[in-house]
């Protein structure tokens, strides 16, 4: 069976950073990756495992991948979890920022990936 994100793939955006980390052009500290999906630290973390798991093709926002590409939001759940399993004993909490206003600053679709101590609940 094939899906259209077997036949489509989204261009690369040469202004966007985590496309310029995909592409090794901008360096990162990867702790994971495949054919689909990277997983790199946060430059700023705010837990002691603070990881930012990103799909190779470029989506803006995680609605935009969910629609276009469910598979590959399935792929970078699962690479979280793999990220996690090995930093932070499985246990994480996965952050997709959507917007502006809900803080999202780079627009090509990551989640980021916390763990590694008892997080709190304040996110506003
Ligand atoms: P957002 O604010 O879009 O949800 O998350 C963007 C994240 O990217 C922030 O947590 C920020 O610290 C991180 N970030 C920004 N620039 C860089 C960079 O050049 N390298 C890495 N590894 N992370 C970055």
């Amino acid at each position: 069976m094939t899906t259209d994100h077997d036949t489509e793939t989204m261009p690369a955006d040469a202004d966007c950073l985590f496309c310029k980390i995909v592409a090794g052009d901008v360096p990162a500290d990867v702790v994971a990756s495949n054919d689909r999906v990277i997983a790199f630290r946060d430059i700023n973390p705010q837990a002691p495992m603070h990881v930012l798991v990103v799909p190779r093709e470029h989506y803006g926002d995680i609605a935009q991948l969910a629609a276009g590409a469910p598979d590959l939001l399935a792929d970078v759940v699962a690479l979280a979890d793999e990220v996690a399993s090995e930093q932070a004993d499985g246990q994480f909490r996965l952050i997709f920022n959507s917007g502006p206003h809900a803080g999202q600053s780079v627009f090509h679709v990551h989640g980021h990936v916390l763990g590694g101590a008892h997080l709190g609940w304040s996110p506003a």
